[in-house]
């Protein structure tokens, strides 16, 4: 039976570690770096010494984006899904400014996922996106956003992050530890890793 799962899937935080890479790019331009689990909220000028306007640069840098590695066996997943029909359509949605494409889409095409969906950027509005393009699961990890997106999905799979550590959820809001869990949802019955 084909699937009915049409899948939205955030990019940082969820299937990129940018966090660990905007320590290290935060240590080796800034002179200021800071662990990443200590990063409780998206506004890193709350939890870290950087300024507003470093912030802005570094978000602003492809090449930030470029040395974030993939979560584990994101990429896995994500091809199985597509492989095998587990979705009938992948959106990889971000909210990355529109300089980061180039870049976003090479990551991409690096980790051999970019045939599996389309790539949108830009998307400052999901919960828009999500109605607009019939998208009725999300992977999301920004708290504000999974509160917004359980609004017009079925469902929302949240990885959980130490900025996402919230004590009470909506009911379609599922918190999964990884991407081995993600995949769970997808495959129901049963799915090998191969
Ligand atoms: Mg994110």
């Amino acid at each position: 039976m084909a699937s009915k799962w049409v899948v939205g899937i955030d990019i940082d935080g969820v299937l990129a570690d940018t966090v660990t890479s905007m320590a290290v790019w935060s240590r080796i331009v800034y002179g200021k770096g800071f662990d990443p689990k200590s990063v409780t909220t998206w506004d890193l000028t709350e939890c870290t010494d950087l300024t507003s306007n470093e912030v802005e640069d570094m978000i602003n840098s492809p090449n930030l984006y470029s040395s974030a590695l993939p979560y584990h066996f994101g990429p896995d997943v994500i091809r199985l899904m597509a492989e095998r029909q587990a979705c009938t359509y992948i959106w990889f949605v971000s909210a990355r400014p529109t300089i980061t494409l180039g870049a976003t889409a090479a990551w991409l095409n690096w980790h051999h996922i970019a045939e599996a969906g389309t790539l949108k950027i830009d998307v400052t509005d999901k919960e828009n996106f999500a109605d607009q393009h019939g998208v009725n699961v999300f992977i999301e990890d920004n708290p504000q956003t999974v509160l917004k997106l359980a609004n017009i999905c079925e469902f929302v799979l949240m990885p959980t992050r130490p900025w996402n550590n919230m004590i009470k959820l909506p009911r379609n809001v599922y918190p999964v530890s990884g991407w081995l869990e993600i995949g769970d949802y997808f495959f129901p019955k049963g799915w090998q890793y191969i």
